[in-house]
């Protein structure tokens, strides 16, 4: 900083002992001899200089440093200004400006950062957590056998049957985590097209019936749309025949034996662009302190809930179901939202759109 302070007095002190040297030279030499009143004068106006020189480089030197680029003890640049401390001059005050700014937003990717760093970390803990689970049961099962379980046979085909269930957990665990990886890195290709949302569903109906009757459940269609009415929809029929089994099971998983599940399609006229699908069912339903975190990936209920969920016998969910559910519609340009009531049920609903303008934007 020194040597910036100094090249900025240095340079007037010069110039105007140059001129004085000049004029005393120019006295001298006309005159034949300094009369004292010059050098008097010489000396004042020397004085005057240098002090207006110093202060002058006070003002010029004191913002810059305040200004200067600091590293903090990370070792990350560090811009702060002087905008809090002191009035820079007019000639700084566009350069402080614009070191706040970059100051900002330096802040702002900083905390982003930070931010992808505590995701990133809580995901990898999640998945090795969820991988756990299943491969230490795989290997407990197995070494039992091992130990002698094999030849009891009253146990040998139970714990057989265990190995296998916790083996379809681990390969659905997979496929969701392929899966929302592929989406969230912008992956996943969707191959919209234009088609009949009716009888779509009520295919989809027809081919989840086995699963629902096996609970005792009544799975049905409905909506506000007559039997031939063609309602067409744009979007990707497989991943949102992915969305139905994910609502649909779910809603098998968490309902008492002997209640029912509808499958609503509902042709709102007044907005004229979009349908709503719902899925309803009179199951065990959901606390509302839980509706918030509902769709974000890993979030359950209640960990133990799944294996406990009436019925039981399917292997536990992977809590990521709901997270792919949500990408999905967003990447349909549709809303998906959920309203539940514990002891009474819950309804999940989402739009598709009826136009395919909104994929043309893009
Ligand atoms: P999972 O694979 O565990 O089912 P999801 O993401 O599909 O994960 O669901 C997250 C949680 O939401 C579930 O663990 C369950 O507690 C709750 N849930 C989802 N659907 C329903 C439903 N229809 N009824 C009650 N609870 C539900």
């Amino acid at each position: 900083m020194a040597s910036l302070r100094a090249k900025a007095t240095i340079f007037p002190i010069s110039v105007c002992l140059l001129a004085l040297a000049i004029a005393d030279f120019v006295m001298f030499t006309v005159v034949g001899s300094l009369p004292p009143l010059a050098l008097v004068v010489s000396l004042v106006l020397l004085a005057v200089v240098v002090l207006a020189s110093l202060v002058h480089a006070r003002q010029l030197v004191h913002p810059i440093n305040e200004l200067m680029p600091t590293i903090d003890r990370e070792g990350h640049l560090e811009l702060r200004s002087t905008a809090a401390r002191i009035t820079p001059p007019v000639e700084l005050q566009a350069l402080t400006k614009a070191i706040d700014q970059l100051a900002e937003s330096q802040q702002r990717d900083k905390l982003a950062r930070q931010k992808l760093e505590r995701v990133r970390s809580e995901f990898l803990a999640n998945v090795s957590h969820e991988l756990r689970t299943p491969i230490f049961a795989v290997q407990g099962f197995i070494e039992t056998l091992l130990d002698g379980a094999v030849d009891d046979p009253k146990v040998n085909r139970d714990f057989l049957e265990r190995a296998r269930v916790q083996s379809e957990r681990l390969n659905s665990l997979l496929n969701d985590l392929i899966d929302i990886s592929r989406i969230e890195s912008g992956e996943m290709r969707m191959s919209f097209r234009m088609f009949d949302i009716q009888p779509f569903l009520r295919d989809f109906t027809s081919e989840m019936q086995p699963m629902a009757r096996a609970k005792h459940i009544e799975l049905y269609f409905t909506g506000n749309v007559l039997p031939h009415h063609e309602v067409s929809v744009f979007a990707d029929k497989e991943r949102i025949k992915q969305v139905l089994i994910n609502l649909t099971d779910n809603a098998i998983k968490y309902s008492n034996e002997g209640t029912a599940i509808k499958i609503e399609l509902i042709d709102d006229e007044a907005s004229n662009d979009q349908v709503t699908i719902r899925v309803v069912d009179n199951g065990i339903g959901i606390a509302p302190e839980h509706l918030p975190r509902l769709f974000e990936r890993f979030y359950r209920v209640d960990k133990g809930r799944a294996r406990s969920a009436p019925g039981g016998g399917t292997p536990d969910g992977t809590g990521l179901g709901l997270a792919i559910v949500k990408h999905i519609i967003e990447a349909h340009h549709g809303k998906i939202s959920v309203m539940s009531e514990p002891g009474k049920g819950s309804t999940f609903q989402f739009t598709l759109r009826k136009d395919s303008a909104w994929s043309e934007v893009e």
